[in-house]
């Protein structure tokens, strides 16, 4: 290796992604030097405009555009009476994928025994006032089927009883430690349209 520090600053960086080790990062590295206008510039124009602009919302916990507003709960086309609640942002891009679920998301932020995780970092607060601020028929779980998954649901459930909203929760069909974002569409297909309910508050 030659001793140049861009270039192992570099290495070092993109090797901390996930599935990439030192490497394919270095693969990655010699990719991107031998294509420096192609790859380099537009790249590196896309992080900071990322970096600038992409955050997460602070109300629904999805990514927000600084430039456009949130396209899942501020920008919406449609007016939808359903919430899916999801631990993370890859288990939105999941369900959006598969076309099976029409209505607004919420995303927690992880769950509440997960490492280091503090119940008043997830958006729960945030999922009761949206229930009650835009009028939520009904709040989906879509939680993991984890311990730590299925705990959070129930909490949740609890944050929500005094809200006259119906709560489901995925159906069984999902595999014991089953993470949202690793379900094939079949799974998931049957595990929405067999949603089971938790309350009696309403319907
Ligand atoms: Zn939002």
């Amino acid at each position: 290796m030659q001793n140049i520090n861009e270039i192992e600053d570099l290495i070092r960086l993109i090797s901390k992604l996930p599935g990439l080790g030192p490497k394919s990062a270095k693969r990655i590295v010699l990719k991107l030097i031998n294509n420096r206008d192609e790859l380099i510039k537009p790249m590196a124009n896309t992080l900071a405009q990322v970096y600038k602009n992409v955050t997460r919302c602070k109300s629904c916990g999805s990514l927000r555009s600084n430039l456009k507003g949130c396209a899942n709960c501020e920008n919406t086309k449609e007016k939808f009476s359903k919430i899916c609640v999801v631990e993370d942002i890859a288990d939105q891009w999941t369900i959006e994928n598969s076309n099976l679920f029409q209505g607004y998301f919420h995303i927690l932020g992880g769950t509440i025994s997960s490492a280091g995780q503090r119940k008043e970092d997830l958006l729960i607060n945030s999922l009761v006032e949206r229930v009650n601020k835009d009028k939520i028929e009904e709040v989906i779980l879509a939680t993991s089927a984890t311990v730590e998954g299925q705990t959070t649901a129930y909490y949740i459930q609890d944050s929500l009883k005094n809200s006259k909203v119906k709560i489901t929760k995925l159906a069984q069909g999902l595999p014991i430690g089953g993470e949202i974002e690793s379900l094939d569409d079949g799974t998931l297909f049957s595990a929405f349209k067999n949603r089971t309910k938790l309350n009696s508050s309403s319907d």
